[in-house]
């Protein structure tokens, strides 16, 4: 009935079906078993992996499942699996779909986590990749070998807010084989729907704009059916798998994720058009201003330009951290997607290990600060930052 809807109706409508008690809104299942009328029952449910039937919270649970069927449902998808945890359906995905001897490729510039994971552990398994530029789409041709089986990507990408076009790497993957895995977590449903230009699997660490208030982890993977069931298994018999607890809470905050994305995004907006004026920034990145250089990309598959903004200071990596000791709103914390603005200073703390040459070529300068846009009101979130950028723009 909820399919010829909106989506922002189908966020709040879709829903586990009534208990007998008639409630309104869905209860927490806190069950880690399931119980079955007659012995043949139970013998039929384990007989057959497809059956839609609860057995373990390790397989399946109604506040798991709803969440699941909300978020295939704004991603144009048929089904999908959750996780723990954003790494957990990441690798999750990995271990289904690859195997020794595979190829991988991936967009250089992708969560600090997921890089770890290609170059640290899938070589143990005999798995390698090999990176491109996300400036340079048109590169992607020649790195194709007999043995590619994924191509990885984010966009828009985490911090350097780079975007592709999916629509060509879509095309590109569908003519070769090529199974195309895009992380959608920095565009959310709302903004983006990647299955649209040619994905095979969206993936999102929910623990950001889908909660929505930084309280809670978990990870979404989802795309056709037959994808999906092999990842079902993985998940089912390897376990990381969501809390009915977490998918409660993220079912509940997607009810409200339209508004809040639009909210974010003007927030945003508003924020970028105010810090292009300032004189003490040497640039200021956001995927729908015009001076943004993928803009037009950006229009073409995105809704609105998301919640994070990117500026560069002049005073590099020592003002990166006076900016952000000169706060007196913004939270100084290394996550995003939450109501509260925070700022963060890849250089100086997620991006250290690397090199200066490294942290370039993945789109970090020294003076890098990366805001995500809260629900505040947009005048104290500006005000906040110019105050910052006026108290942090001396020589020490
Ligand atoms: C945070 C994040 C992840 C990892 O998600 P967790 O829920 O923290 O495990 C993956 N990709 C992107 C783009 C992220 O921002």
């Amino acid at each position: 009935m909820y399919e010829e809807m909106k989506p922002e109706t189908q966020a709040i409508r879709i829903q586990t079906r009534r208990t007998a008690e008639m409630e309104h809104s869905t209860p927490l299942f806190l069950t880690s078993g399931f119980c079955y009328d007659a012995a043949e029952d139970m013998a039929a449910a384990f007989a057959d992996d497809t059956l839609d039937v609860n057995i373990y919270s390790r397989f399946s649970n109604p506040n798991v499942d709803e969440f699941i069927r909300k978020i295939s449902t704004l991603e144009g998808a048929d089904d999908g699996i959750a996780t723990g945890t954003g790494m957990a359906a990441i690798f999750a995905t990995f271990m289904t779909f690859l195997s020794q001897g595979d190829h991988l490729i991936s967009a250089s510039a992708v969560f600090g986590s997921t890089h770890t994971i290609l170059t640290k552990y899938l070589p143990k398994w005999g798995i390698q990749s090999t990176y491109f530029d996300m400036r340079k789409p048109e590169t992607i041709m020649n790195l194709i070998q007999p043995n590619t089986r994924m191509l990885y990507l984010e966009t828009p990408s985490n911090p350097g807010l780079d975007i592709i076009d999916l629509a060509f790497v879509g095309e590109l993957c569908r003519s070769r084989g090529i199974l195309f895995v895009v992380d959608n977590c920095f565009a959310t449903p709302v903004n983006q729907q990647p299955i649209r230009f040619g994905a095979d699997l969206v993936i999102h660490s929910a623990t950001k704009w889908m909660d929505g208030q930084g309280r809670v982890l978990g990870g979404v993977v989802v795309g056709r059916k037959e994808l999906i069931h092999q990842l079902y298994l993985f998940v089912r018999n390897t376990g990381p798998s969501l809390s009915p607890f977490n998918a409660w809470i993220l079912s509940k905050s997607l009810e409200t994720l339209h508004l809040r994305m639009e909210k974010h995004a003007a927030n945003a907006l508003e924020l970028a058009r105010a810090l292009e004026k300032n004189p003490y920034l040497k640039m200021v990145k956001y995927p729908f201003l015009e001076s943004h250089p993928q803009y037009e990309i950006a229009k073409k598959q995105m809704r609105d330009g998301g919640g994070i903004v990117v500026f560069e200071l002049a005073g590099g990596i020592e003002q990166g951290r006076r900016f952000l000791n000169a706060m007196q709103m913004i939270s100084m914390t290394n996550n995003l997607g939450d109501s509260r603005s925070i700022a963060s200073h890849p250089a100086s703390t997620t991006h250290s290990k690397l090199s200066e040459t490294e942290r370039q070529a993945v789109g970090i300068t020294p003076g890098l600060i990366r805001i995500s846009v809260g629900l505040e009101a947009v005048g104290d979130i500006i005000n906040d930052i110019e105050q910052a950028l006026e108290h942090s723009n001396y020589k020490d």
